[in-house]
């Protein structure tokens, strides 16, 4: 069993506050290391250490800080299996979605070696007679991120490689749930050349947030996670002054439309509705099937839910792996029981799922069910598990209206043949993520990542331009020499000559 500890500085740093938890391979159910929460006293060393190396990177060249950024790109690529494979062991999901997490994770670190053309400012030239104007885009200070358990590589990597290029340092505060891919990136940054201090770990819950929240020496806080939270993290960290960006839940539909390709249709919902036991942001959890589409689709479903591959995500073939927590896995059979009282239609019943061999696994089959509609509890909330619900609606106008009428506006899904519909889609839905023909529209690193509702609480999205804006602060410089001064005082509103 591994004691995980925190990252503080450039070393690895014991816990000391007396309080730990454990951490579990939900494969096998047995508990794999202990993790450490840290304390106010251990959060204010790690943003002391922040604080300390901010002036000296700020100051250093962006083009030297993307060379280094670049070397931390080199070392993942180098890495990327050790890293996914940590993933698995804590978290579940299958080694190839694990790898493509990782991908996905490196994809925005290539982003943040393009920052000096990122940072680049504007300029105008003779505003007015013998004067110009440019802004240009400073760091913050200290930043702070907090991360939810279901991507411990690829969402902080949404964060600090953005941030710590632009020229921040930063303290991050992983899920305990599965902390360690945390400490493998933080000791290849070092390796990578980075100063200490320069990037940071603390491992915790609760006690850390809020250390971290209420600490005036943190600018910036990028929280994702579940709704509740992410409000709660918004209203807190904007009562202590801080700018925040925090990403929430979701429920993300798919509608399919009549002259839809029913069979890509039921590829695209398997994949997105159980990849990752639905431990996904973007996952969809309900089929919106348009005229007769249920009666085409459900069945075919039902039949690939029954045969999915749920495995020990080791296994090269497995399609899906365990619920991250035996905790979860209780909350998602409470959802299915509520879903029969409720009086929907369990087509594939998932509980009571056993996999020979891990029989201590948190397990749990995919679940479709028909017939759900709006007023259930299936509906309104976000599962978070392999739960997929069917609402049937008779047009596209009753589907559009229907999604646009859900608290959440995270991702969204339309499957169908009509280049007309599809436009009109994309103009009239509330979502910050559409997707055409595409089950999981996760926008490249350059475009930034974020929904629109109660799945986001700020501004501005996370990574690409959105991602700069939020870890900058404009500096408007306006600038004359003496020879305009010599001519006297002016006392009017200065206007353009
Ligand atoms: P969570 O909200 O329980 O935890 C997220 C982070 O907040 C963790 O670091 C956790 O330690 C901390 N935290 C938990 N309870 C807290 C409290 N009371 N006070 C302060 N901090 C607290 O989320 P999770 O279960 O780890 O992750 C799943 C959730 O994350 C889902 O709701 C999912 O939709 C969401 N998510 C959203 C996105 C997105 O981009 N919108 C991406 C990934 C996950």
């Amino acid at each position: 069993m591994t004691d995980i500890g925190h990252y503080i500085a450039g070393q690895r740093v014991a816990g000391q506050s007396g309080r730990a938890q454990d951490v579990y391979n939900p494969a096998t159910g047995a508990v794999t290391g202990r993790v450490a929460l840290a304390d106010e006293a251990e959060v204010g060393r790690a943003v002391a250490a922040a604080q300390a190396a901010f002036p000296a990177w700020a100051d250093m060249p962006p083009i030297r800080r993307a060379r280094l950024m670049n070397r931390f790109l080199n070392l993942l690529n180098q890495h990327k299996d050790e890293l996914a494979h940590a993933i698995t062991a804590e978290h579940g999901k299958v080694f190839t979605d694990a790898r493509g997490e990782v991908e996905r994770g490196i994809d925005i670190v290539e982003f943040a070696c393009g920052i000096p053309q990122l940072l680049k400012g504007q300029f105008t030239d003779q505003v007015s007679t013998g004067i110009d104007n440019w802004t240009l885009r400073q760091p913050l200070g200290v930043c702070a991120g907090i991360t939810p358990f279901n991507f411990p590589v690829m969402v902080p990597m949404w964060m600090f490689p953005v941030a710590i290029a632009a020229g921040n340092t930063f303290v991050l505060k992983p899920s305990p749930t599965d902390p360690t891919p945390s400490l493998m990136y933080a000791e290849l940054m070092k390796e990578a050349g980075f100063p200490d201090g320069v990037f940071n770990v603390v491992q915790g819950d609760k006690s850390a947030v809020d250390a971290l929240l209420e600490h005036p020496d943190v600018c910036a806080v990028s929280f994702v996670g579940s709704t509740p939270i992410a409000n709660y993290i918004y209203e807190t960290g904007a009562r202590h002054g801080k700018r925040v960006q925090a990403l929430g839940g979701a429920k993300n539909h798919m509608l399919v439309m009549p002259d839809a390709d029913l069979e890509k249709a039921v590829d695209a919902l398997m994949g997105a509705a159980y990849g990752s036991a639905g431990e996904r942001c973007m996952a969809i959890s309900v089929a919106t099937l348009v005229g007769d589409v249920g009666d085409r689709l459900v069945p075919m479903l039902a039949e690939r839910a029954r045969e999915l591959k749920i495995k020990n995500g080791v296994e090269m073939d497995a399609e899906m792996g365990p619920i991250v927590t035996a905790a979860a896995r209780d909350r998602i059979a409470g959802y299915i029981e509520q879903g029969v009282t409720e009086g929907a239609t369990l087509v594939v019943d998932g509980r009571g799922h056993s996999v020979e061999g891990h029989e201590n696994g948190f397990w749990m089959g995919g679940t479709l069910f028909d017939n759900v509609s709006p007023e259930m509890t299936i509906y309104r909330e976000e599962i978070f598990g392999p739960v997929l619900s069917c609402v049937r609606v008779a047009d596209f106008a009753e589907g559009l209206a229907l999604i646009n009428a859900h608290e959440y506006g995270n991702g969204v899904s339309l499957f169908t043949r009509d280049g007309n519909v599809a436009r009109e889609f994309g103009r009239k839905i509330q979502a910050g993520m559409v997707g055409v023909n595409v089950p999981i529209p996760v926008p490249m690193a350059w475009h930034g990542f974020g929904g629109w509702k109660k799945s986001l609480f700020g501004d501005t999205h996370t990574y690409g331009e959105e991602g700069v804006r939020f870890y900058t602060k404009q500096k408007s410089i306006m600038q004359r020499w003496p020879e305009s001064i010599s001519k006297g005082a002016e006392f009017a509103m200065p206007v353009s000559r």
